[in-house]
């Protein structure tokens, strides 16, 4: 039987918003498990764009909406962040983009100009032309306009390897999770037969939640799943893209972010629309042909026909919201010494960070001494999608 541990805050599922928090409660002195049944970022989070959004996007609605509001400070708190001088040290994450951009290919003037009426945009917005254009639109043919959004890009791998490092000691590879209870109460979880016990007990298991919720014989929060059927293109003629190229409606008709495949080549990872309910509808070789259509369309001087493609269908988790909106911020239950939740996006793990931090200080809750761990065993890292599907 393995020993026993305790700790302040025990933590299940090691994607962002658990490794995020983890490094937070770790620099303010609290002892942490983080328990991850598969690969470190290897659920949502390694399939993410890593868009640090301002909430741009959502102005496209025209209407402000929450979402635009809370998001707007998340660029400059990463940004603190990867400067190291945040509320963590992330110095050495590699930024793969300083903005994210607006790539209108024709006229669709009344979007934009609810877009540039929204507060959310107001003054963080610029035109760039010519030799300040992401790399793939510098071409005689390139008809549009661009706007540069004050949004980052960042390369997750990265990210979850440094998360990682500040981890510590603190990440067990764990399969079997049942509740740990003293006369009814949850004091902990019981991982593969050791009992760990902890003042707190955070879930962020993002897909994972429900079915771990069930174990756990609890029966909230309700949790919904959004389905994506992403693209991946990946080849030597490929330039870096960072962009929303809009359509006529109000989502992105294409969102590109360019990424480093192991090879050295860059891969285009394209989602928005396209990715979403008629996209997920399609089987992946008509999602792949659509997609070259697209392309073919959008930036007819890109040489695709040596590209490899591939298509992924992930699922984004978050809470029950009516009808499968977005929800606009991290969301956070909190049941006794149980707090469940999710970010809602990669940019907002400093928000549901925050919102366990405040728990804990309402709940009067402070780090209290505890021996050492014994060895752990480790969760592998994940590897990105693109070196998978597209070695
Ligand atoms: C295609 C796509 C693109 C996206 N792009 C962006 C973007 O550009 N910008 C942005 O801000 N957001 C983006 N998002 C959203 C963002 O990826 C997620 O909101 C964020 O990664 C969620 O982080 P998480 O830690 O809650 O979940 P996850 O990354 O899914 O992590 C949950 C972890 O819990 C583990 N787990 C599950 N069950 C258990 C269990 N029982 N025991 C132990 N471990 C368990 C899983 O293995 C997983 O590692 C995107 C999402 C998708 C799907």
């Amino acid at each position: 039987m393995p020993s026993a541990i305790s700790t302040d805050v025990l933590i299940v599922g090691a994607g962002v918003a658990g490794l995020w928090l983890n490094a937070r409660l770790r620099r303010q002195g609290f002892s942490t498990v983080v328990i991850e049944n598969g690969s470190l970022g290897g659920g949502q989070t390694f399939k993410s764009q890593g868009i640090i959004h301002g909430g741009a996007k959502y102005a496209l609605h025209g209407a402000l909406s929450g979402a635009s509001e809370a998001i707007a400070d998340m660029p400059r708190r990463w940004r603190e962040a990867l400067d190291g001088k945040g509320e963590l040290d992330l110095s050495g994450v590699r930024l793969l983009s300083e903005a994210h951009y607006l790539w209108s290919p024709g006229t669709i003037a009344g979007n934009l100009t609810s877009f540039f009426a929204s507060k959310a945009v107001r003054g963080r917005v610029d035109q760039v032309k010519g030799s300040d254009l992401p790399p793939a639109l510098q071409d005689p043919r390139f008809k549009g306009k661009v706007y540069r959004l004050a949004e980052l890009v960042i390369d997750v791998p990265s990210l979850v390897g440094k998360l990682s490092e500040l981890a510590g000691d603190s990440l067990l590879a764990g399969q079997n999770i049942e509740p740990l209870l003293n006369e009814g109460e949850l004091v902990g979880l019981r991982v593969d037969g050791r009992d760990i016990r902890a003042q707190r007990v955070v879930v962020s298991a993002g897909g994972g939640t429900a079915d771990l919720l069930r174990a756990l014989n609890v029966n909230h929060p309700a949790m919904q799943r959004r389905p994506l059927h992403m693209v991946m293109v990946k080849g030597s003629t490929l330039k870096p893209l960072y962009a929303h190229c809009l359509g006529g409606g109000p989502k992105p008709r294409i969102t590109v972010t360019t990424h480093p495949a192991a090879n050295g080549q860059w891969v285009w990872y394209l989602g928005g629309e396209i990715s979403e309910a008629d996209g997920v509808a399609r089987e992946p070789a008509e999602q792949i042909a659509f997609a070259r259509k697209e392309l073919a369309q959008l930036l007819p001087w890109v040489d695709l026909s040596q590209a490899q493609f591939a298509t992924l269908r992930v699922d984004r988790a978050e809470p029950q919201q009516t009808g499968l909106v977005r929800p606009d911020n991290a969301f956070l239950d909190v049941q006794d010494r149980l707090l469940v939740g999710w970010p809602t996006k990669l940019a907002l793990a400093p928000d549901f960070a925050d919102r366990v931090l405040a728990s804990l200080s309402r709940d009067d809750i402070h780090p209290i001494p505890s021996p050492p761990y014994p060895d752990l065993p480790k969760p592998p890292m994940a590897i990105p999608p693109w070196d998978e599907m597209l070695p």
